[in-house]
């Protein structure tokens, strides 16, 4: 059957074109099945047609039915006044069912359902299932109404087809499955059956699910999907955890620490970070005082995991017993987990005043967003979202670093202070008469020591080290007055130096197992070589305060003093010593001025190698090239001479 359609005017809106349509089906107002106006034979023609409008249900004549020749093309007519533009319409969605039964084959559209969730963190969640198309086999179809019809399968299914564009679904029991027909295309409403079947295949988005007999399943399908999706997430209560009593905002929370609980029961440990305590305080302007702590990072083995217990004043989101890896046992371990809100100070003082260690995990910087793989892995492994809101043993240490501190403060302070005071004190006194008392502590100490040493009954340690720090406290005094300086004599050196010329002064061992001032003279001139610059010092000392002397002993000292003339004489610096040491012994032996100055090293080689000193200028001292080749020949005296390069 061959049909010409003219389409009169493409480019004109859908809806302008209406008027212009032409019916080109009907329905059997006998049997109720689709009739195309080429079916009709010549005894239907006019007003015989037999047949309705699908849509209004009225009675339409079949214009031109079954003419060879026509000047308009063929078709149903309403009667006057009755037409509405719509029916046209219809009345093609209702043919095209009766094409798809002469076909035999329907291609079903993809039915694809999405379910959305909202989690307990206000998160949404969604997923999609979906059955393919499918091409099904049609056994009938039953018109059951002007915007119904049933098509029944042959797999025995069947399903409604509404022949609106928007369709109210009246599924029964029996038939679950219904489809829309969306044909809006008024130019539908004069195609011809094949061109009908046609378009069908290629606008499947004529065909519309608006349900499906699967979508029970595919419901239940998609919950269960999401809800796997949602407890990954942690933002779904698992199903043994009971909510209704819990508000609304601290459903999540709820959900985490239940979930803890569980977790930390089954892994049985957790790992704690360090703990680092630093105190530090700042006494002076560049002096601080520290002193810190540290206990180290430790795995607890847990026991007894317990949810929200109370105790005294606070209820701990978890509590259990936990032994670290030194096997120290906790009877009671707090975990906190913070999810959103940081713990307030007033809960933190709450928490320490129960007495029990206690961690807290904060998960307030993942952002809301933690798998239960995360969280399993933050809580159990990591350390990075844990801190110790109290731990008596950490606390304890702050508190003893905090003491120990003030201590060394308030030392310091003392010490500053008394420094302070002594300064004042020796400088208050005259350097000299602090020197007299010095040599007399000395002296002392000297004296009380050689006893001890000596094995003397009623010499007591206490006595000699009571002496010695008097000793120490005037040499201290006479510091503040500018002595023992950086290139002075030492504290300690001085001891050595002071115990000889003391013997000399009073011709006895004083510090020295020798009786008289010769003996101590005699050990003198045993001196390595290296240390015998000063003997002319001690040597003219001994002379100034004329130790007492046999005449064996005159021949000794004779003969020393011609082996030291004679070294001078040579230009050895054996016996050549520095003046740095000589404010020093002034201030202490004032009578051995003279002494001191004359067997300096540069006074000796004056008097007894005057050759060496030819470059000596009027002032008998070397200038220029000739000091320092001196300086370089007497490195030992280099460092006291130095103030002659100026
Ligand atoms: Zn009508």
């Amino acid at each position: 059957m061959n049909t010409q359609i003219q389409v009169q005017s493409q480019s004109k809106a859908p809806r302008d074109g209406l008027p212009d349509l032409i019916m080109a089906w009907a329905r059997d107002a006998e049997t109720g099945e689709p009739r195309y106006i080429m079916e009709l034979g010549a005894e239907r023609r006019g007003g015989k047609s037999a047949c309705v409008c699908p849509s209004c249900l009225a009675p339409v004549t079949a214009v031109n039915a079954a003419r060879a020749e026509y000047i308009r093309r063929p078709h149903f007519r309403h009667p006057p006044g009755t037409e509405k533009q719509s029916c046209s319409i219809v009345a093609a969605r209702f043919a095209l069912l009766k094409e798809v039964q002469a076909d035999g084959w329907l291609q079903l559209p993809q039915r694809r359902r999405k379910v959305t969730a909202i989690g307990l963190s206000g998160h949404t969640y969604e997923t999609w299932v979906s059955v393919a198309p499918q091409k099904v086999r049609i056994a009938d179809v039953d018109f059951q109404d002007h915007t119904r019809a049933v098509l029944s399968l042959d797999d025995g299914r069947r399903i409604q087809v509404q022949l609106t564009g928007s369709a109210t679904v009246s599924s029964t029991d029996e038939i679950l499955a219904c489809l829309t027909l969306h044909i809006d295309d008024p130019q539908a409403s004069f195609f011809s059956p094949e061109e009908l079947r046609k378009r069908l295949t290629l606008v499947p988005e004529w065909l519309c699910w608006q349900s499906h007999w699967e979508d029970r399943a595919l419901e239940a399908q998609a919950r269960g999907l999401l809800k796997g999706q949602m407890d990954d997430a942690i933002d779904a209560p698992p199903p043994d955890l009971d909510l209704s009593a819990v508000p609304a905002e601290l459903h999540r929370e709820t959900v985490l620490h239940f979930l803890a609980k569980q977790i930390l029961g089954d892994a049985g440990k957790i790992r704690a970070p360090a703990i680092h305590h630093e105190v530090s305080k700042r006494v002076g302007p560049s002096v601080n005082i520290t002193r810190t702590w540290y206990k180290p990072e430790t795995t607890y083995t847990l026991t007894n995991v317990k949810l929200e217990c109370r105790f005294g004043h606070v209820v701990p989101d978890i509590v259990c017993e936990a032994s670290d890896e030194d096997g120290n046992v906790s009877p009671r371990l707090f975990i906190e987990i913070t999810v959103t809100n940081p713990i307030d100070e007033e809960r933190k003082t709450r928490l320490s005043q129960e007495g029990s260690p206690t961690l807290e995990l904060d998960l307030s910087r993942t952002g809301g967003r933690l798998t239960k793989a995360e969280f399993h892995d933050m809580l159990v492994r990591e350390v990075s979202f844990k801190n110790w809101i109290w731990h008596p043993e950490g606390w304890a240490a702050l508190k003893e670093l905090q003491r120990q501190v003030d201590e060394e403060v308030q030392r310091t302070l003392v010490k500053a202070e008394t420094a302070r005071k002594l300064r004042a004190e020796a400088l208050a006194m005259d350097a000299g008469e602090i020197g007299q008392q010095y040599l007399a502590a000395m002296t002392s100490y000297l004296e009380q020591q050689y006893l001890l040493d000596a094995g003397e009954p009623g010499a007591l340690r206490e006595t000699v080290e009571a002496a010695r720090v008097e000793t120490m406290r005037l040499a201290d005094l006479l510091g503040f007055h500018g002595y023992f300086g950086k290139t002075d004599l030492t504290k300690a050196q001085a001891v050595r130096v002071l115990s000889r010329l003391l013997s000399l002064k009073h011709d006895r061992g004083i510090g020295f197992k020798y009786a008289t001032g010769f003996e101590v003279l005699n050990s003198i001139w045993q001196l390595k070589d290296r240390n015998r610059q000063d003997i002319p010092m001690y040597m003219a000392a001994a002379r100034y305060w004329k130790i007492r002397l046999n005449e064996k002993q005159v021949e000794s000292v004779r003969t020393w003093r011609h082996t030291m003339v004679t070294s001078l004489k040579a230009g050895e610096t054996t016996y050549l010593r520095s003046s740095g040491n000589d404010r020093l012994l002034t201030l202490l032996f004032p009578d051995l001025a003279e002494i001191l100055a004359t067997t300096t090293g540069m006074a000796l080689l004056s008097r007894f190698a005057p050759n060496a000193t030819r470059s000596v200028n009027r002032e008998n001292f070397y200038t220029g090239a000739a000091l320092e080749r001196w300086l370089q020949d007497h490195p030992d005296l280099a460092l006291a001479w130095a103030h002659l390069r100026r």
